[in-house]
């Protein structure tokens, strides 16, 4: 018998909300700091089609750094493993944006989920795709089943006036070579995609891919390999929480991703996917209302991947 899946999130929604005025929203892309820091939302969608939510479920926000989870996938189906000749797959222990590891890893990204490695997946889409910025958009389309989800163009206009360490790491990887196009293009579709905004309810559904084998349900049709997914999953299980991914997979036990907009999407392998919306943020970028609702989640359902 499945779980009670509604009555975990209710309870969980009620005890993260002590938490609600902990933490800070993002402030330094400008844009970001406009959003109502008091929102929770919670959406868990089963693979079998049952969808469940709490609070804010179905307002849509900025998924940043999320997109960079979307944009792996993207690039694992268009030039399978051949993307990480130029990126690595090791968790970086630094926050997001940090360029230190660049400079004596020489231009090598940690991995795909951290800035500079979303830059060179960016790259590589560029040379890939002839829209990238449509062809982007319309494959998150296909895998939230939502026709309406958009790029926020305030959201990346934002980024681009005041996104002086991105510009220095796109540079940065430039110099080294792992770079192949104009560095404005890259930082252009690098923005863009971490503008789009979607709800809990859509993050839930786009990640049922990574919990189906590779398979879009909604359309029944496979995106990924099944080895291809269980690889994906690593990477998030590994490298989803930047400097703090050890604590998401001791507290939690989950693949998944967070992005400075305050969503966490994680999801349970052949089971469920889940996202949670809470705009205030911890010292390391993570949503503090969302660590707190997944960890209450697997700890309630006496069940995590490990
Ligand atoms: N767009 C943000 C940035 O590049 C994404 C960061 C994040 O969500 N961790 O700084």
């Amino acid at each position: 018998m499945s779980p009670d899946y509604q009555s975990v999130l209710e309870a969980i929604q009620n005890e993260v909300v002590p938490l609600r005025r902990t933490g800070a929203v993002a402030n330094y892309i400008p844009e970001l700091a406009k959003v109502n820091p008091d929102k929770f939302g919670m959406h868990l969608q089963t693979i079998d089609g049952q969808g469940f939510s709490v609070g804010d479920s179905g307002e849509s926000f900025s998924i940043q750094s999320i997109s960079k989870v979307f944009a792996l996938a993207m690039v694992v189906s268009c030039v399978g493993e051949k993307i990480f000749d130029r990126v690595g797959v090791e968790p970086s222990g630094s926050s997001f944006n940090s360029l230190v590891q660049l400079e004596y890893e020489k231009g090598i990204p940690r991995n795909p989920l951290i800035n500079a490695g979303a830059m060179v997946v960016c790259d590589v889409l560029i040379e890939q795709l002839q829209k990238p910025k449509k062809e982007i958009l319309d494959f998150i389309r296909i895998l939230a089943n939502n026709k309406k989800i958009c790029y926020n163009e305030n959201v990346a206009a934002s980024e681009n006036k005041f996104g002086f360490r991105n510009a220095a790491l796109a540079n940065f990887l430039k110099s080294f070579g792992n770079i192949h196009n104009n560095v404005n293009d890259v930082l252009d579709l690098y923005f863009h995609i971490c503008s789009i905004e979607m709800s809990c309810k859509d993050l839930a559904a786009a990640f049922l891919l990574f919990a189906n084998h590779g398979k879009v349900i909604s359309a029944d049709k496979a995106l990924l390999t099944k080895s291809q997914t269980k690889r994906l999953n690593a990477v998030m299980q590994t490298c989803g929480f930047y400097d703090e991914a050890g604590e998401f997979s001791f507290t939690v036990g989950l693949p998944g991703k967070s992005g400075v907009g305050g969503g966490i999407v994680a999801l349970h392998p052949h089971r469920y996917a889940v996202a949670t919306w809470g705009p205030r943020l911890n010292a390391r970028g993570n949503s503090v209302m969302g660590m707190r609702a997944l960890e209450l989640l697997t700890t309630k359902l006496g069940t995590s991947i490990f």
